[in-house]
Formats: C-alpha cells, structure tokens, sequence
C-alpha cells in the first residue's frame, strides 16, 4: 500500500493545462518547494530508499533534478554531479544527443567527475518519454559507473518512458494521467 506522505505530495504538485504549449499538461514542482513539509517529505523517501545501498554518486538532470538530487546526496553521504544542458560546464565533458518531440537535445558531464566502478544514481524531477534519463545514463556509463537506479517525482505511463532505459530500475513517487 502507498505511503501516506505521497497524496501530500502529490496534491502539492500544479498542474498546468497547455504550458510550455497545447497539448502538454506540465507537471510544476516548484509549489511543491513552497510546502516545507512536502518537500522534506520527498526528499526523505528518497533518502529512505537510497540509504546503505553504497551509492556514491547521485547525478541530477538540469534543471529540476538540480532541486531534488542535492538533498539526496548530502544525506546519503554520496557527491553531486550535475548533467547539464550544452556549453555550460567550463570544464572537459562528454556530450550525449538525444531525440525530442520536436529537434534533439543535449546533456553534458565533467570528465573525471566520477570514477570507474563508482556506484550512480540518476535523479530528475519527472519522467515522460524516457529520453532525457537515457541520455544521462549513458554519460555515466561511458565514465564507467554502474547506474543502480533512476528516481523521479513523477512517472507520466502512457508516454512508456520506462520501456526506453534498457531494463534499468525506475523509482517513482507518483504516477500522472
Ligand atoms: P523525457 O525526456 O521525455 O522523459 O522528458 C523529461 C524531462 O522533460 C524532464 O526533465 C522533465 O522535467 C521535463 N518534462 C517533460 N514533460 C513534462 C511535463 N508534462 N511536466 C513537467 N516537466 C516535463
């Protein structure tokens, strides 16, 4: 049976019909963040989850996975790594494309950010057509870290964005229809 926190958190979360256009019911977490207790709530079950299973690096998705994935990391005692949008790190970075509704898009990773062998998780705000955590796992993996697992608010199930990561697990808090 679901956790009682969730239904806070989920009536917490805005929906806004056609935003950023027609058609796209945009999930928008940013109320979430004004009710302290839905925010800690969310971030402790994730920590709940991820604590003790010797994950050492949690990664987040610009820009939404850069609110969640800190507060997880900090305490799970793990780094920070951010995936960002193109020309952004001033550091060397591999870059991964990936395929969108409407043209690509793009993530890049600081090399050397993590090492071979380190244990990953992968943390944005909402999945919808999986391209977006695809790309940031393959970044990861081509540094040589085991992506454990993928953890996100809210999964969006008709899009199948679960059946784009290749098997690997995905944690959700809610589902949206
Ligand atoms: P995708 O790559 O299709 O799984 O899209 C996931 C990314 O797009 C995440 O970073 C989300 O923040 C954002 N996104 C996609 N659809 C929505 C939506 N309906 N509401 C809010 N954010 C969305």
């Amino acid at each position: 049976e679901q956790d009682p926190r969730i239904p806070r958190i989920a009536s917490s979360i805005r929906v806004v019909p056609d935003f950023p256009k027609k058609g796209i019911m945009f999930q928008d977490i940013t109320t979430l963040l004004l009710d302290p207790k839905a925010f800690k709530d969310t971030v402790d079950l994730f920590v709940e989850r991820y604590t003790g299973r010797d994950i050492s690096v949690v990664a987040g998705v610009e820009a939404r996975g850069f609110i969640f994935g800190p507060p997880i990391a900090l305490a799970i005692g793990a780094k920070f790594i951010p995936l960002r949008k193109p020309r952004k790190l001033p550091g060397e970075v591999i870059s991964e494309n990936y395929v969108l509704e409407y043209g690509t898009d793009c993530l890049e990773m600081h090399i050397g950010a993590v090492q071979p062998g380190e244990r990953a998780l992968v943390v944005d705000d909402l999945i919808a057509t999986g391209g977006t955590l695809c790309a940031a796992m393959s970044l990861l993996e081509r540094a040589g870290a085991e992506v454990v697992e993928c953890a996100c608010v809210i999964e969006l199930p008709e899009l199948k964005g679960r059946e784009r990561l290749n098997g690997k697990p995905l944690f959700i808090l809610m589902e949206s229809h």
